[in-house]
C-alpha cells in the first residue's frame, strides 16, 4: 500500500471514492488519497480517498439515522434484500473474482471460491432474518405474564481483514441487517476494493440510504478511538490479529460495548498411529496452502506420530512442490503472491529459525527471483520444539512438520498456544479422530477433514482467538439483545 499524500482524487477518479454515507460515494475537497496495490505486480490498482475520523463520525450520523427504521422494517423485507444481495453476487461472480485477486492476490480459481462462500453468508441470514424468537409465560406465582422479544442491538462498526475482502465483510454484514442494525464499515486499507463492490450490491438489493455506510483508511487507529468513543454505536465486530483486538477490546470496554472478536490462530494438524497418510496429506494441502497459508484457520504445524512422519513429509513436499506459482490471474496457477513483501520477509525469517534450530526443508523456502511478493510453498521436516514455525501463527505457505510418540504428547503440543481457534486431527477412525478432538482446547476441529468453514455452522475461537461466533443459528445472536416486558395476567 503506497500513500500519496501530495494528491487529491479529480473528476476523472473512480466514482468509489473509497467513502460511502446515506447512499452516496462522497468526495471532500482537497483530501489526501492512498493508492491500493497489486500484490503480484506492485502495479497501483487504485486510488482511495484516505478517510479521517470526520469522516467516519459522518458516516455513523447516517448509520445512527437510520437506525430506527431498519429495526422497524419487516424481517421479511431485510430477509428479501439480503436474498438479492444473495442473488447480485453470483450474477457479478466475475467482477468480483478478478477484483479479490487484484488486490489482494490469490489465484482466480480461489477467488471464485471467495465468492461462493461469501454469497453464502447472505443467503443463509436473509433466511435467518425470518426466525428470530422470542417467548412468553406465566410468571411462578400465576399472577402476571414475562414477554422476551430480541432486539437489534444498534450501529455496529465493523471491521475487516484482508485475506478473505469479500467472505470476511458477508460474514459480518449479513447478520448485521438481519438482524435489523445498521451498520459502518471499515475494510482493511491493503484491500478495501471488493467491499466496495459490495456496499453497492447491498445498495442495488435494496438496503435503504444509511443502512449501509463504508470508509477506507491508511489510519485505523483515530477512526476507531472515534467510532468506539461515539455513544450512538452499540457494537463493534472486529476480525483480525490479536493483537489490535486487544487494542479494540480495551477501547470498548470503557463504553461496556458489545464485542465480536475473531482473532488469530495457531492451528494443530495432528495425524495418530495409524491414520490414511494420502487422506492426510490431502487434507494438509487444503488446510495449509489455501489462501496461500493466509487463513486464521490454517493449518499452522503438523504433529505427526513417529512411524508416519517420514512418510507424510515427504508425501506433502512432493505435492507443495508441484504447486504452481504466479500471479494470480494466470490460468492454471495454485499459489498467488503473498500480501506484501514484508510478510514474504518475515515468514523467510520464520523458516531460517527452524533451519537454525534443527529442521531440515524438504521444498521450497525460497524468493523466486522476479517481481511481486512470492515465497515457494515450503515444508519443513523434523522441526524442533521452540521453533518460531511452532510457536507463532505463520500466516503463509509453511508447513513445519514435528513428530510425536504418544497421545498425550500429542495433545499436549496441541494445546501448547494462547491460541484456539482451527485443529485438525487425522485418525485411523471417526471414533478416535472424535475421542481426540474432544480433548483440543479450540473453537473448531476438522476430524479427517482439512476445512471447517461454513455458513450454516458458527465459526469462531476460545483463548485468545476471541470471542462469539459468526455463521450458524449462532451467527445473528451476536447482533441482538434481550428485551423483557412484564404485565399483569389478562
Ligand atoms: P490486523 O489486525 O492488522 O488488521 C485487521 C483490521 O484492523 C484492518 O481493517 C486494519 O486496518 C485494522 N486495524 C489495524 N490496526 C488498528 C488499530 N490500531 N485500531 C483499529 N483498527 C486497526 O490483521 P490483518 O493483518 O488484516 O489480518 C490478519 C490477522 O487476522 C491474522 O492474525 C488472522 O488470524 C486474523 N484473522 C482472523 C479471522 C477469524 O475469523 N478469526 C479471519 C481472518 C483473519
Amino acid at each position: 500500500m503506497t500513500v500519496v499524500k501530495d494528491r487529491v482524487l479529480d473528476e476523472s477518479t473512480d466514482r468509489r471514492t473509497g467513502i460511502y454515507i446515506a447512499g452516496k460515494w462522497v468526495a471532500p475537497a482537497n483530501r489526501a488519497v492512498f493508492a491500493v496495490d497489486d500484490p503480484a505486480t506492485g502495479q497501483i490498482v487504485q486510488e482511495l480517498l484516505d478517510a479521517t475520523p470526520d469522516d467516519a463520525v459522518l458516516a455513523l450520523d447516517a448509520a445512527a439515522d437510520a437506525q430506527r427504521s431498519w429495526a422497524l422494517t419487516p424481517p421479511r423485507v431485510r430477509s428479501e434484500i439480503l436474498r438479492r444481495a444473495f442473488e447480485l453476487v453470483l450474477e457479478k461472480r466475475d467482477v468480483l473474482a478478478s477484483t479479490i485477486t487484484r488486490e489482494m492476490g490469490k489465484s482466480l480459481a480461489e477467488a471464485h471460491a471467495e465468492v461462493t462462500y461469501g454469497a453464502e453468508f447472505l443467503r443463509w441470514f436473509a433466511e435467518e432474518a425470518v426466525r428470530v424468537h422470542g417467548r412468553s409465560m406465566i410468571t411462578p406465582e400465576g399472577t402476571g405474564l414475562i414477554h422476551v422479544s430480541r432486539r437489534p442491538v444498534g450501529p455496529c462498526y465493523l471491521v475487516t481483514p484482508w485475506n478473505f475482502p469479500l467472505a470476511m465483510l458477508t460474514r459480518k454484514v449479513g447478520p448485521a441487517l438481519a438482524a435489523g442494525c445498521t451498520v459502518v464499515i471499515k475494510p482493511a486499507d491493503l484491500t478495501p476494493l471488493t467491499a466496495l463492490l459490495v456496499v453497492e450490491i447491498l445498495a442495488e438489493a435494496g438496503a435503504p440510504d444509511g443502512v449501509v455506510n463504508l470508509v477506507t483508511t491508511t489510519q485505523p487507529a483515530p477512526i476507531s478511538t472515534a467510532m468506539l468513543g461515539d455513544e450512538r454505536l452499540r457494537k463493534i465486530s472486529f476480525t483480525g490479529s490479536t493483537q489490535v483486538g486487544r487494542i479494540l477490546l480495551t477501547q470498548a470496554a470503557q463504553r461496556v460495548l458489545r464485542c465480536s472478536m475473531e482473532l488469530g490462530g495457531n492451528a494443530p494438524f495432528i495425524v495418530l498411529e495409524g491414520a490414511d497418510v494420502d487422506a492426510a496429506v490431502e487434507g494438509a494441502m487444503l488446510a495449509k496452502f489455501r489462501n496461500v497459508g493466509q487463513a486464521c484457520t490454517a493449518a499452522n504445524r503438523f504433529h505427526v506420530h513417529h512411524s508416519l512422519a517420514d512418510e507424510f513429509a515427504a508425501k506433502l513436499a512432493a505435492k507443495a512442490g508441484a504447486l504452481k506459482l504466479g500471479p494470480g490471474s494466470d490460468p492454471g496457477v495454485d499459489l498467488g503472491p503473498m500480501i506484501s513483501d514484508a510478510a514474504v520477509e518475515r515468514t523467510i525469517q520464520i523458516v531460517d529459525d527452524a533451519v537454525q534450530r534443527g529442521a531440515t526443508v524438504l521444498t521450497g523456502g525460497r524468493r523466486p527471483k522476479g517481481e511481486g511478493s512470492f515465497l515457494e510453498p515450503t515444508v519443513l521436516a523434523d522441526v524442533q520444539p521452540g521453533s518460531r514455525a511452532l510457536a507463532e501463527e505463520i500466516f503463509g505457505p509453511v508447513a513445519p512438520v514435528a513428530r510425536f510418540d504418544s497421545v498425550a504428547e500429542a495433545l499436549a503440543a496441541a494445546n501448547d498456544t494462547e491460541y484456539g481457534l482451527a485443529s485438525y486431527v487425522y485418525a485411523p477412525s471417526l471414533d478416535v479422530g472424535h475421542a481426540f478432538a474432544s480433548g483440543l482446547e479450540a473453537g473448531m476441529v476438522g476430524v479427517n477433514t482439512g476445512l471447517v468453514s461454513n455458513a450454516a455452522a458458527p465459526f469462531g475461537g476460545v483463548k485468545s482467538s476471541g470471542l462469539g461466533r459468526e455463521g450458524g443459528t449462532e451467527g445473528i445472536e451476536e447482533y441482538l439483545t434481550t428485551r423483557y416486558a412484564a404485565s399483569p395476567e389478562p
